[in-house]
């Protein structure tokens, strides 16, 4: 337990490059990617559409450039996007869609990432002058702020339905999708099919230093490559980032079932401790820690008592923990941190 400074349960985006993917990033062959001419970014693109069994794929430089470029191709000033309620768009990227596309986003009730689709359909505007034109409809799996959840595949299928019958395109945030697809044990190339679009973040469990990935029809990446050049994302020897991308999705992609594994050993330990509990099963690498009324400790004070112990993650709400699993998690750190919760809480 010396080799590491402490257990960091904070996200899954604090993974550290290993050995083998800084090598393959350091080998990586490069070119300028804004002339198309990154051998390395190509073969990312290449085989990630081809995985996902799409047209093509368009690399760009982060999670949240994904959901921008995506926002500005289908809407644009005088049109509205309907997302699912807590979505990362919606929650975490600075009112970008409103500041940099002019897009209004109109949250939809979900109950930590699933919907029902009445309310999509619910939330479409007819022609009307006083009223937004619906551009898409906007759904994030797993869900970051819902704990990890992922959407039921059927109920994906619903929504695509609808979007066929009204002509509205649907687009996933798949920053985790991976996790999802690991979790249930559905290939990506079927959570592709019911989707006009979709993003996948190399940078949170697939543990890759920089990069994500928006998959779709041809038509519909070409307008992304200019979005992606308008909003300053346009990079040029980035071969090396997407050759560390490309060893992620390849090397650690079925290694997340072990984040899962370790998720579910930490709430099944720390469901049953004083004080605290565990209302969601976690799905995949997210365990939300629930204070319980009248505990000891506020959720702030715990992240404090914990830290102390040498074991990071974040209270999200005035009683709730997040811990988050990935690459740079062990088993003996899990352990460690149940014997930590345990020593503070009965204390
Ligand atoms: C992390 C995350 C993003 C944004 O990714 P960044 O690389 O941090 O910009 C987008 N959507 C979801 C669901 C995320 O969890």
């Amino acid at each position: 337990m010396n080799e590491w400074k402490f257990v960091d349960l904070r996200s899954d985006t604090v993974t550290l490059p290993t050995a083998e993917m800084r090598s393959a990033m350091t080998n990586a062959s490069v070119g300028d990617d804004v002339m198309g001419e990154d051998p390395s970014i190509n073969e990312l693109q290449d085989f990630v559409a081809a995985l996902c069994r799409r047209d093509d794929a368009l690399f760009v430089p982060s999670g949240t450039m994904a959901n921008q470029i995506a926002v500005r191709v289908y809407g644009g000033p005088g049109t509205e996007i309907l997302v699912v309620d807590q979505s990362h768009v919606f929650f975490y990227e600075g009112g970008s869609a409103a500041g940099l596309s002019g897009v209004q986003l109109c949250p939809v009730r979900s109950s930590d990432g699933i919907f029902d689709i009445r309310h999509f359909d619910a939330g479409i505007r007819s022609a009307d002058p006083h009223f937004p034109r619906t551009a898409a409809f906007w759904i994030e799996n797993t869900h970051n702020r819902g704990g990890g959840k992922i959407v039921p595949f059927d109920l994906m299928r619903s929504l695509k339905e609808l979007g066929v019958a009204k002509c509205i395109p649907v687009h996933m945030d798949g920053a985790r999708l991976c996790n999802a697809s690991v979790a249930t044990g559905i290939p990506l190339h079927q959570w592709a099919g019911l989707c006009d679009s979709f993003s996948i973040c190399f940078s949170k469990g697939l543990g890759a230093p920089v990069g994500s990935i928006l998959v779709g029809d041809g038509g519909f990446i070409e307008k992304c490559r200019i979005a992606r050049k308008a909003l300053g994302g346009g990079m040029r020897q980035a071969g090396i980032l997407a050759a560390g991308a490309l060893f992620s999705i390849k090397n650690h992609f079925n290694r997340l079932a072990e984040d899962h594994r370790r998720a579910q050993i930490l709430a099944r330990a720390l469901q049953d401790l004083p004080g605290i509990t565990i209302e969601k099963k976690p799905e995949t690498n997210i365990v939300m820690i629930d204070v319980l009324e009248g505990a000891q400790f506020s959720a702030q004070i715990l992240v404090q008592k914990l830290r102390e112990k040498k074991v990071a993650l974040y209270d999200i709400g005035p009683q709730r923990l997040r811990a988050v699993t990935h690459l740079g998690v062990t088993d003996d750190q899990i352990e460690y941190t149940i014997h930590m919760f345990e020593q503070i809480l009965s204390s």
